[in-house]
């Protein structure tokens, strides 16, 4: 895609302002406009941008233009400050119990995510941790999903427990979590059903598991390449089943990731990983500050 960049952009607007002292309104109006458009193109969510460019305007206004920054460097400077204080500042890591006890974390997203394979890849970043994972079947509805996880539990040398597609997955994870504490595992992964759009019997389970079971993590898994839309997975399943944290995926492909900034201001719960490509090794550490640059473009 050929993006302008937005310092290049802003750099012309503010052309004929080099070396004025302060960010007048109107510098401020001016650039805040290329801003709200590029954050557009990079598929932030049109009431997230309304927000974030009126704090921003407050804050940019007045603003002093120092040292060797240009006005649009300052520009730039502050929008990017505010959109990592909006991701949320730090990394987050995914949250476990101490390695004596068991940790249970289930996976929930639409059909063609990516949940099954950003389980295996999870549980591998695990295992490289020293933890010893377990991964359960609990999507008993799709053919070949079962499958799917053991051909990618097998390449990350992770056991897959599964009990086939004829019990109920409440019965599987307490099958999983059984069979993990007689066998030495300290975490259990759930891989559960995808859906092709939001349902309620989808989310419906997904509560049953964690009545029936002591989930620690409900970890959600979505598509970046599928913008607005994540964004409303990411908010109807925090609102009716609620979630821990966010797995963006697909990151590899040509999206600018705006999804990151609305999936975070919509839910206020973490993204914790992005996937940026197929093989089980191409799960990273989502860092706001990376991403605000990869919005910003
Ligand atoms: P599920 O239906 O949610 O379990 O989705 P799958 O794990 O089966 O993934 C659907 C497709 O997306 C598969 O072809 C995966 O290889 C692919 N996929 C998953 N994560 C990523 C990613 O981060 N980048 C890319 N390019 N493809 C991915």
């Amino acid at each position: 895609m050929a993006f302008e960049s937005l310092s290049d952009k802003l750099q012309n607007i503010f052309k004929n302002l080099r070396g004025k002292g302060r960010l007048s309104e109107a510098d401020v109006k001016a650039a805040l406009k290329e801003v709200k458009m590029a954050l557009l193109e990079a598929d932030v969510s049109f009431k997230v941008v309304k927000q974030f460019i009126s704090s921003i305007q407050e804050r940019a206004v007045g603003e002093e233009v120092f040292g060797s920054l240009t006005p649009g460097q300052t520009v730039i400077k502050i929008v990017t400050e505010e959109l990592i204080k909006l991701m949320g500042s730090e990394t987050t890591e995914i949250a476990l119990k101490p390695a004596s006890e068991i940790t249970v974390i289930m996976m929930a997203g639409l059909q063609g995510a990516g949940k099954t394979t950003t389980t295996a890849k999870i549980a591998a970043k695990l295992k490289a941790k020293g933890r010893k994972p377990l991964l359960a079947a609990c999507d008993v509805y799709r053919p070949a999903a079962i499958k799917q996880l053991q051909v990618n539990g097998e390449k990350v040398g992770i056991p897959v427990f599964t009990m086939g597609d004829k019990i109920s997955p409440v019965d599987i994870a307490k099958g999983a979590i059984e069979h993990a504490s007689k066998n030495g595992f300290n975490v259990v992964i759930l891989d559960t059903a995808g859906r092709l759009h939001i349902d309620e019997s989808m989310m419906e389970e997904l509560i049953r598991i964690r009545e029936a079971v002591e989930v620690y993590q409900t970890l959600l898994v979505v598509d970046a390449m599928t913008g607005q839309d994540a964004v409303n997975v990411a908010g109807t399943f925090n609102d009716k089943v609620g979630i821990d944290g966010v797995i963006l995926t697909k990151l590899d492909g040509d999206t600018r990731g705006g999804a990151a900034l609305s999936i975070r201001s919509v839910t206020g719960k973490p993204i914790l990983y992005i996937g940026m490509g197929e093989k089980l090794s191409d799960l990273e550490q989502f860092y706001p500050d990376r991403m605000a640059s990869r919005i910003l473009g």
